[in-house]
């Protein structure tokens, strides 16, 4: 039997440095994709859209996307795209969180939800950024899913609900920030009721198949919203539960 012991041992430690490695290739690549979306920010700058800020950037170099996604598209993690996260669903691309995070204006006490947490990945964004981050996901399973990958990164200021996020969290309004990362054709009443005086709502709008635009909604101290058009998208559509 101590025969063996040496032969057991290399085994395991070959292993270990293969996942070391891994690691290793992970990290590049998010670098890599940082600097991508740096250049990109400049070049979409030029046709009007707001410059990713640095602080977004350096978030997006520490979360770590391949955690959220399902194993077969780890390998496509840090590439600068939408991928799928089963149930029909995506991970958003990586320029548009940068782009609605920043559009969010979220500041280290800022109570924030997000509506859509399919992966988690764009919580966990917010979460290094904000106080507290409420997010509901309507398909079961995605919620599930993204709850144990937070839990498991330890992203403890991140609570996840499962049910139809058309109606806001009222329990923990009003928010600073609103994130709608699934488009509705209208803007839902429940979360303007929901957005703080000051806040600011960052939603992708129209109809699955035609052009949606991402608008940015700020509340003034009179209750008025005054909203601004930021760049056309194309986003999954928002699921309304049967009732
Ligand atoms: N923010 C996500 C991430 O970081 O992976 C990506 C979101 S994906 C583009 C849109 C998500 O919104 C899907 O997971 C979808 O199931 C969810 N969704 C659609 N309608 C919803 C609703 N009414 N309430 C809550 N979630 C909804």
């Amino acid at each position: 039997m101590p025969r063996f012991s040496g032969v057991l041992l290399l085994i395991a430690s070959g292993l270990g440095l293969n996942s070391a490695c891994g690691q290793m290739n992970y990290e590049s690549e998010r670098q890599a994709m940082v600097d991508e979306l740096r250049n990109e920010s400049r070049l979409t700058e030029e046709y009007g859209a707001p410059r990713i800020s640095d602080q977004t950037l350096e978030v997006l170099g520490r979360v770590p996307r391949h955690e959220f996604v399902p194993d077969d598209q780890k390998r496509y993690a840090y590439e600068n795209r939408p991928l799928p996260i089963g149930a029909g669903q995506t991970i958003s691309q990586p320029y548009i969180v940068a782009l609605m995070t920043d559009l969010a204006e979220v500041t280290k006490d800022d109570v924030v939800l997000e509506v859509g947490t399919g992966s988690g990945y764009q919580a966990a964004v917010l979460s290094e950024l904000a106080g507290h981050v409420y997010t509901i996901e309507i398909i079961e399973m995605l919620g599930q899913r993204a709850k144990s990958v937070l839990d498991r990164l330890g992203y403890n200021n991140v609570t996840v609900r499962i049910g139809d996020g058309y109606a806001g969290w009222p329990d923990q309004a009003p928010f600073d920030a609103i994130l709608v990362t699934a488009a509705p054709e209208n803007i839902p009443q429940p979360l303007i009721e929901q957005l703080a005086v000051g806040g600011r709502m960052v939603i992708p709008v129209g109809a699955e198949g035609e052009v949606q635009v991402l608008q940015v909604l700020t509340k003034n101290s009179d209750g008025l919203l005054i909203v601004k058009n930021v760049i056309a998208v194309r986003f999954v559509p928002l699921i309304r539960e049967e009732r």
